[in-house]
């Protein structure tokens, strides 16, 4: 009842006084009502979501004696879940849907009221107020608004921070740049890739004093950040971390120091699926205020960690530590088990190479090779790459490189130009070809 009135109450806050919830609500409240919203959601979707009454009943889990989400033992949702059986998840009538870009061939559908558009866009507008942008800021939306969510959910966010903003969508970033000085854009958000082709043409053009570049939808080369930084005379980069499945952000960056990132814990429960000695394990998380097609102990194949730890920024949330990257990526190979993450510390500071990279694993005969597939930007520096990545791998990882120097297995490097190695939306950066795959 206390929590009803409470979601009643954070509904119809304005972006600013959710912030102001953000930065001031004691954690010890925070997961009391995190809990209370997870066994209400529970209840809920196993009385009106077919699917949940479904897999409830066959794991003989009686929702009334839920009292923690570990109380719920193995019981997760996938991807797989939503590709086979989008509808049977629903609890009422949906009006809105988008589609993930569906890596796995099927895409997930995803479904929503026009309601939880609103709430999401407030939430994302009370972000952006708390990173330190307002209303008398000018900025671009230049995340795509094809069939997945980033566009939309991004402009129901700067509609209700209500800053001018030019509706551009994933267009050439050159056209953007052309715009920057005639309207005089100082935040500009997009996925990572597509600012980084934009900082690429400042670079080369020219940087305005921009004040911040917000990019998600998948993570950023290490490298880029900081060079991107450079360009752009000391503007600031920050990430968000949301997904179609999550609708709207589910946790973001919003200061420098915060090195990962603040999870939004009124709208998410967020738990590691059998984490590792370090704490890292598959993200799955569950939404504790979408009534149309709620999703619980997702699981979304990002590999990460919580981290308790107090803040530096001073938000009382907690966070999520950066990707180490995708189960589905994780390979486990003669090098060791490993993770994308790795792979981008190891490159991240050559600088004759561009952040695009994809290591494939085959076999020759029975010998495991693993091969960099590097875009390099002049052709004579191939021998200097090879050198620098067999010296990082070293520092780095000193067990990757005693396998190799013990012929466990073999590196190879293939070299192509930049802007060649990319070739859908999402960069694949371990490819595993050793078993017929
Ligand atoms: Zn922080």
């Amino acid at each position: 009842m206390l929590t009803s009135i409470l979601d009643c109450a954070i509904d119809r806050m304005r972006p600013a006084a959710l912030a102001s919830l953000a930065r001031n609500t004691p954690r010890a409240f925070t997961d009391w009502k995190k809990n209370a919203a997870f066994l209400n959601i529970i209840r809920y979707a196993c009385k009106r979501s077919p699917f949940y009454k479904r897999k409830f009943a066959e794991l003989g889990i009686d929702p009334g004696r839920i009292k923690s989400p570990s109380d719920l033992g193995d019981f997760y949702t996938t991807p797989q879940d939503i590709s086979a059986n989008a509808e049977e998840f629903l609890c009422r009538d949906p009006q809105i849907v988008f589609e993930s870009s569906g890596t796995t061939g099927k895409n997930k559908r995803v479904y929503f009221g026009q309601d939880e558009l609103d709430h999401i866009g407030r939430m994302n507008a009370s972000g952006l107020l708390l990173g330190g942008i307002t209303r008398k800021d000018r900025l671009v939306n230049a995340f795509d608004f094809e069939i997945w969510i980033p566009g939309m959910v991004t402009q129901k966010g700067v509609e209700k921070l209500g800053a001018l903003t030019l509706v551009a969508g994933k267009i050439d970033p050159v056209e953007v740049y052309r715009r920057i000085p005639i309207y005089g854009f100082n935040v500009i958000l997009g996925e990572p890739t597509w600012l980084i082709k934009l900082t690429e043409i400042a670079e080369k053009n020219g940087a305005y004093p921009l004040k911040l570049l917000i990019a998600g939808g998948e993570e950023m080369p290490e490298a880029a950040k900081p060079w991107m930084e450079k360009v752009w005379k000391g503007a600031g980069v920050r990430m968000v971390y949301a997904s179609v499945e999550s609708g709207g952000i589910m946790a973001f960056e919003p200061f420098a120091c915060c090195d990962g990132y603040h999870i939004d814990e009124n709208d998410f429960s967020v738990e590691i699926a059998n984490p590792d000695k370090e704490g890292y394990g598959e993200v799955a998380f569950t939404t504790l205020n979408r009534l149309t097609m709620p999703l619980i102990r997702y699981k979304n194949r990002d590999i990460s960690k919580i981290i308790e730890a107090p803040c530096a920024c001073g938000l009382s949330l907690r966070k999520l530590a950066r990707m180490r990257g995708r189960s589905d990526e994780m390979v486990i190979t003669a090098a060791g088990n490993l993770y994308p993450l790795m792979f981008d510390n190891i490159l991240k500071n050559i600088e004759e190479i561009t952040s695009d990279w994809q290591i494939v694993f085959k076999l020759r005969g029975i010998k495991e090779i693993m091969e960099f597939n590097l875009e390099i930007k002049d052709a004579s520096l191939k021998e200097r790459v090879k050198d620098k990545v067999i010296s990082s791998i070293k520092t780095l990882y000193p067990d990757m490189s005693r396998n190799a120097l013990l012929g466990i297995y073999e590196m190879e490097f293939a070299y192509h130009s930049p802007g060649t190695v990319r070739s859908g939306r999402k960069l694949i950066h371990i490819v595993d070809k050793r078993h017929g795959r």
